[in-house]
């Protein structure tokens, strides 16, 4: 029999020292820990994976701190377009929606795309009124806004306007006396993504992604989070795996399924997978980020290749383990 768990990430990025006060630190992992908490109680209660990833990616949009849902970053026009997949390791179905901007959760929007559509991918405006369809709740897009994601823009656009937040230097910006970047992770280097991978008592494993992409993003630039085998993959023969980072290369590397195709066709460990992909292969085209892996027998892979990573896991019965830097 196994122990359920589940394990979380909340976006990897630069470290940012100017701001990394020991209360918004807390305020950080506090967060982690209830989300964890929330999601191990449903596979304490014999809940699937897949409600469990769903619960867990649900309170990560609604949090402001991440960059999924409220809180998400603007695209260069001051826009929100948010992602999500949701993928079921038992059967291999799997939803996905991307640039949406009126779906208050979207991976609400994913999963009702998995199970009662006979596609598996919907944009913009027709992924919009699919969930409208679906009954899902809508909102005004000014509901995704936080004025931290709009600072965040404004100094983005200033200070390197062509730059997307991937390459700017938060840092340059505090040596320049200009206010710091309000998290432990330096907000204009870190890159925002949620994600939950889980396996339940039944063995069955899923995994689910959601996002509002990178600050400065080109209108209608999609990433890696919502593509199935780029950000996200479930299959119980393998692993689950959500990842966070810089997007394209992630897409490039097909990241979440390399982990799955090294396990499968090289008996790779999800360890020694994990971190291949992370450490050894995204490297080598500049790709930056991380990502959290279950495989069926409950082992658990956290891999970064960035100064930090917000993350955790909780198995069903212990105490939920959180952390952001190294
Ligand atoms: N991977 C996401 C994207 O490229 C960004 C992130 O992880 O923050 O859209």
């Amino acid at each position: 029999m196994i122990q359920p768990v589940i394990a979380i990430h909340g976006g990897a990025g630069a470290m940012s020292r100017a701001a990394m006060s020991p209360e918004k630190e807390q305020e950080y992992l506090d967060a982690l820990e209830s989300i964890l908490a929330a999601g191990q109680a449903v596979l304490a209660q014999g809940g699937s994976a897949l409600d469990a990833v769903t619960e867990a990616v649900r309170l990560l949009e609604d949090c402001p701190l991440f960059n999924a849902g409220h809180g998400a970053v603007f695209t260069s026009a001051g826009t929100h377009e948010l992602d999500a997949a949701i993928m079921d390791g038992a059967t291999l179905r799997s939803g996905a929606i991307a640039g949406v901007h009126r779906v208050r959760n979207p991976v609400f929007a994913a999963r009702k795309v998995m199970e009662n559509s006979k596609h598996v991918f919907f944009v913009g405006e027709g992924a919009e009124a699919y969930a409208k369809e679906e009954g899902l709740e809508l909102v005004d897009p000014s509901y995704f806004s936080t004025e931290a994601r709009r600072e965040q823009l404004l100094r983005v656009q200033r200070e390197t306007p062509e730059a997307a937040v991937l390459d700017h230097d938060g840092q340059a910006l505090v040596a320049r006396g200009q206010p710091a970047p309000a998290d432990p992770l330096d907000a204009d280097k870190k890159f925002g993504t949620v994600g939950a991978v889980a396996v339940d008592a039944q063995g069955n494993l899923a995994a689910a992604t959601s996002t509002g992409g990178i600050t400065n993003k080109q209108v209608g630039r999609v990433g890696d989070a919502p593509l199935i085998g780029a950000g996200t993959y479930a299959s119980n023969k393998t692993c689950a795996v959500s990842t966070t980072g810089t997007g394209e290369m992630f897409i490039r590397m097909v990241a979440a399924y390399d982990v799955a195709a090294q396990m499968e066709y090289c008996g790779a460990t999800l360890e020694a997978a994990a971190d291949r992909v992370v450490h050894e292969k995204l490297p080598t085209i500049g790709g930056k980020g991380g990502l959290v892996a279950v495989d069926a027998q409950g082992n658990v892979a956290l891999p970064f290749n960035t100064e930090g990573m917000y993350r955790g896991y909780a198995r069903v019965g212990e105490k939920p383990v959180t952390a952001i830097y190294r």
